[in-house]
């Protein structure tokens, strides 16, 4: 690394990475009853950086008891709505006061650019915080006027309350551990669940951080937990337990189907986001540098560890071959290092065995001769790299167009118009998002209809925020986060008849 570049570990960071971390139940750290552990790994230096518990069905079971205490006692549940905003936007002002040391934890064990996570993951989820703090006091319910006539003569009128659902269990991956982290406890504290959270076993460090500024901000013991694992058998036996009224899954198609399963059984409440394989369809009429700014940035960010990501650009023939160029100069142009160096434009990705994955898809296309562009090499250490890459006109057979790569690679297709890039866009199981490139408003408003997914951005791509509700069609999950109507996914709906 170079090291001129590189931003000083604050020392809070470096003491929270050696401690003999514990779980986080009933509002401290406590000792699990499993031994085992999980190295937590720099993936700029591939160095193992800090240990944590890969906790048994023993202490989930200590976890979820403990929220469901809390649950029942209402310590938070039928706390006054005022009550709860105000606690957690204390909450939310702890991480802003502790913003540096979050973003470098998270950087550290995550891998991204310590720019992405002061500006994105830490800004943004303070934004998030906020947001969801704010929904605590607007849960409200109808009044209802009922046709009713029995006996003869009565009448009836009911109104429906929101209440929450019970103990969540939030399970969380590895490509933005805070940020998603935050959007599971957020609107199941602000409904008045108790949650007990997962993280990725890869990166765990920032909410294990975030459990402690909750107790400080005032959420009660107990309904906040968190147990640190794999999703074998601790993330299993979380989801799985009788006491899980609620299940909030971010992560990959395969897990987040294995856990709806299971989650059937029971009728547990479940909210599934999921992979993608977003397109960006690029009309000749659009403005190219718009257009480079938006998808590099929409491709590259975080390494292409975004679930909405741009990872298949669709152009029209007349302006490809300028395209491809521009596109080339701005990925040979990506300076590629460690997330510590602010200078470093392109980071290592999350782990070794991802590395190896997004690897393998590129070495099946080289076998099979596709045509590909390769950013500036890797450094030479032991750290996660992948040289950013670009893919021309590849073939529909190649794994690499049709799976979600989760990496630092995009295919560029030359198609004849907007109806070839609109059939191959649709062409995927996914459904996540997609943009769309043009001046002609006509052609929007024809287009953003037809596109299936469950965002459309037009002229820009991956721009996400509190108040615009998320979520995927097809197979890219069930359930809407954020928005106004969030909190929904954390609440029954109860009626109540009253004969009067
Ligand atoms: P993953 O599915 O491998 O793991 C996600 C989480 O599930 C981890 O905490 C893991 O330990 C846990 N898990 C694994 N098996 C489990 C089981 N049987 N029971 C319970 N929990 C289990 O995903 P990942 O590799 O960590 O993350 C990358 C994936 O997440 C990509 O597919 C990406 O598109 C998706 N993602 C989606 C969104 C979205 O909003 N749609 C956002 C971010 C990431």
């Amino acid at each position: 690394m170079n090291q001129v570049n590189r931003v000083a570990t604050l020392e809070r960071v470096s003491s929270f990475l050696k401690r003999n971390h514990g779980l986080y139940i009933d509002g401290g750290w406590i000792s699990a009853q499993s031994t085992d552990t999980l190295p937590i790994f720099d993936p700029s230096t591939g160095q193992q950086i800090s240990t944590t518990i890969d906790a048994n069905a023993y202490d989930v079971e200590r976890a979820v008891t403990s929220a469901h205490k809390a649950f029942v006692s209402g310590v938070w549940s039928r706390r006054l709505p005022a009550e709860r905003e105000r606690i957690l936007l204390r909450y939310a002002d702890l991480l802003e006061q502790h913003a540096e040391e979050l973003a470098q934890l998270e950087t550290l064990e995550q891998g991204k650019s310590i720019n992405v996570s002061r500006a994105f993951e830490v800004a943004c989820t303070l934004n998030w915080m906020r947001y969801t703090a704010g929904l605590a006091t607007k849960i409200s319910g109808r009044t209802l006027d009922l046709s009713i006539s029995v006996p003869e003569g009565a009448r009836y009128t009911a109104y429906t309350r929101k209440e929450p659902v019970g103990v969540v269990a939030g399970i969380v991956p590895w490509n933005f551990p805070l940020m998603i982290g935050m959007w599971k406890v957020m609107p199941a504290l602000a409904a008045g669940c108790s949650i007990v959270i997962k993280p990725s076993e890869i990166t765990p460090l920032t909410l294990m951080r975030m459990a402690e500024l909750a107790t400080e901000a005032g959420v009660p013991a107990g309904v906040f937990n968190v147990v640190t694992g794999n999703g074998a058998v601790c993330g299993k036996t979380l989801t799985s337990h009788p006491l899980i009224s609620k299940i909030s899954f971010t992560g990959s198609t395969a897990t987040g189907k294995g856990i709806a399963r299971s989650a059937i059984d029971r009728l547990t409440r479940i909210t599934l986001e999921l992979g993608g394989k977003n397109p960006a369809i690029v009309l000749k009429d659009a403005d190219p540098k718009q257009v480079v700014e938006g998808l590099m940035m929409a491709s590259f960010l975080n390494q292409g560890q975004v679930c909405a990501a741009s990872s298949r650009i669709y152009v029209e023939a007349p302006i490809f071959d300028q395209l491809v160029g521009d596109f080339e100069s701005a990925v040979k142009g990506l300076s590629i290092g460690a997330g510590m160096d602010p200078t470093s434009q392109i980071n290592a990705v999350a782990s070794k065995a991802h590395q190896r994955k997004v690897e393998s898809y590129l070495a099946e296309a080289n076998a099979l001769n596709a045509e590909l562009i390769r950013g500036s090499a890797a450094p030479n250490n032991e750290g996660f790299y992948v040289s950013p890459t670009l893919v021309i006109n590849p073939d529909d057979d190649l794994s690499l167009t049709r799976d979600e790569v989760f990496g630092p690679v995009v295919t560029l297709t030359r198609v004849a118009d907007a109806e070839e890039a609109l059939a191959k866009a649709n062409d995927t199981e996914y459904g996540l998002t997609a943009s769309l490139w043009t001046n002609s408003l006509s052609t929007a408003m024809d287009l953003t209809p037809r596109i299936e997914a469950g965002t459309v951005w037009v002229n820009s791509h991956t721009l996400i925020d509190a108040n615009m509700p998320f979520g995927g069609f097809k197979q890219s999950g069930t359930g809407r986060d954020f928005g106004v109507d969030w909190l929904d996914a954390f609440t029954e709906t109860k009626s109540v008849c009253i004969r009067h």
